[in-house]
Parts: C-alpha cells; structure tokens; sequence
C-alpha cells in the first residue's frame, strides 16, 4: 500500500513471513523498489502483527471487545475494516436491546448475544480464509499455486462474490470439483518447484 500522508507516504506491504526474517523481508522489497525509491529519505521503519486470530476471550464482565483489539482481521485478505464497524454494531445493537434502550443493566450474557451473532454469521468465512492461508501461504512455491489458481474465471468469481457479500457464497458443485482437481495439480507442481528451488539455495 501507499498511503499519501499531508508531506510524506507510508509505504508498506503486508507478509507472513515469520518474525525473525521481516528485516530480510524489508530489505529485499527495498531492493525491488530501488529506482522507485531512489534519492527517498526513510522517515521511520516499522513492523506490526496483524490482528487476524480473535482472542479466546472477547467478553468479560460489561466488557466486550470488538475490531481489531478482538482480532477480526480476515485471514489471507487483511481485511478489517468492515469486520469491525460490523462488531461494533452489532455489540452496539446487542446493549440497546438487552438494556432496554438504557432502563435495565446489561451483564455478560447480554454482550454474549453479540458474540453469537457475530460468529454465526462470520464463523465459516473466517474458517475458510484460515484452511486458505495454512495451504497457500506456507511457502514462496505454495504462493505461486494460489496465483496461479487465481486465473482461473471461477476462482476470481467466487472470491469477487465472497469479498462483496462478506460470506463464503456457495459454489456450483461441478465447477467446486474441477477447482478441486486444479489445486491438487497446482499444489503438486508447487511442490516439485519447490524442490527445484531447494537445489539451487543449496
Ligand atoms: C497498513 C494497514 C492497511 C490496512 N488495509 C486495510 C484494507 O485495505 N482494508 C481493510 O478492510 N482493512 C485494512 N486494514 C485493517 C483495518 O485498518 C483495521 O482492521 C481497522 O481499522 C480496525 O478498526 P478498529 O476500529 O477496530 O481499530 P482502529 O482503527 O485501530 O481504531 C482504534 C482507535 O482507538 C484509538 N485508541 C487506542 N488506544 C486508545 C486509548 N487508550 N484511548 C482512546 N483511544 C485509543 C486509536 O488511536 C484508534 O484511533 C489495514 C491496516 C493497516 C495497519
């Protein structure tokens, strides 16, 4: 991403490269964007984890967490925004109903109300996007399998449908096995790249 800021931009790019390799990691994209950066004065370098795992515990007491400080961050997407006004409101709609537009105290198992509509809603879509992020985001060769899957017509509709609506939307079951049978093959030749790759670091 690129953001324009009031006399510099923030420049970033997310990864899931584990802690000890992000210097790597920057240096590498640094290099990349060497002629796009040339003559550049870096201001400040930073690094955050991205909250995509919900906290075991997101109510305790009258508090209950929503967004970000609950960790709903979407897998593979990074997406966040949507998740949290969607938690916010719901949590929000919960206290007005429970507390009966404020004459009544709520207590945790009235802000428990929000967690269940929220996972009811949401559990699935996180679900898929972690399985997603564990098989296609483990490796450089693995990566590869997934941009290449993602020529594929039925995969860019799927994904534009699910992104739109929030939900995994469901597919039609003959074009869910091709894409089956497709990552399979994808996975294998990633795999038999990877070996390649494994040749010529060593
Ligand atoms: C670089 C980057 C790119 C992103 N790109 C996308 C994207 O393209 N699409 C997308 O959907 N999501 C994106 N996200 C994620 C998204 O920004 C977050 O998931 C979302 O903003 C979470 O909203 P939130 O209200 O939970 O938390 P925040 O937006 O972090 O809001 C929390 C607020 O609380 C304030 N605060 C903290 N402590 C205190 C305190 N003690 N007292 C008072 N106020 C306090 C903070 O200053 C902040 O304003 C991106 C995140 C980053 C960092």
């Amino acid at each position: 991403w690129v953001f324009p800021k009031c006399d510099h931009v923030a420049v970033g790019t997310g990864t899931v490269t584990h802690k000890g390799e992000i210097k790597k990691f920057q240096a590498a994209t640094r290099l990349r964007a060497r002629d796009k950066i040339e003559g550049g004065k870096i201001i400040r370098v930073e690094a955050h984890p991205i909250p995509e795992h919900p906290r075991p515990r997101r109510v305790l007491d009258r508090v209950a967490l929503v967004g970000d400080a609950a960790g709903y961050v979407t897998k593979c997407s990074g997406e966040g925004i949507y998740f949290a006004a969607k938690s916010g409101r719901m949590c929000a709609e919960a206290i007005v109903e429970a507390s009966e537009n404020g004459k009544r105290m709520i207590d945790e198992s009235d802000l428990r109300r929000y967690l269940k509509k929220f996972d009811d809603m949401y559990w699935p879509t996180y679900k898929v996007l972690d399985v997603l992020q564990k098989v296609f985001y483990r490796s450089n060769p693995a990566r590869e399998a997934f941009v290449e899957m993602c020529a594929d017509k039925y995969v860019q509709k799927m994904t534009f449908d699910s992104y739109l609506y929030k939900k995994v939307v469901p597919g039609n079951p003959i074009d869910d096995l091709k894409l089956a049978v497709n990552t399979i093959g994808s996975l294998i030749r990633a795999n038999a790249l990877r070996r390649e790759m494994q040749k010529i670091t060593l």
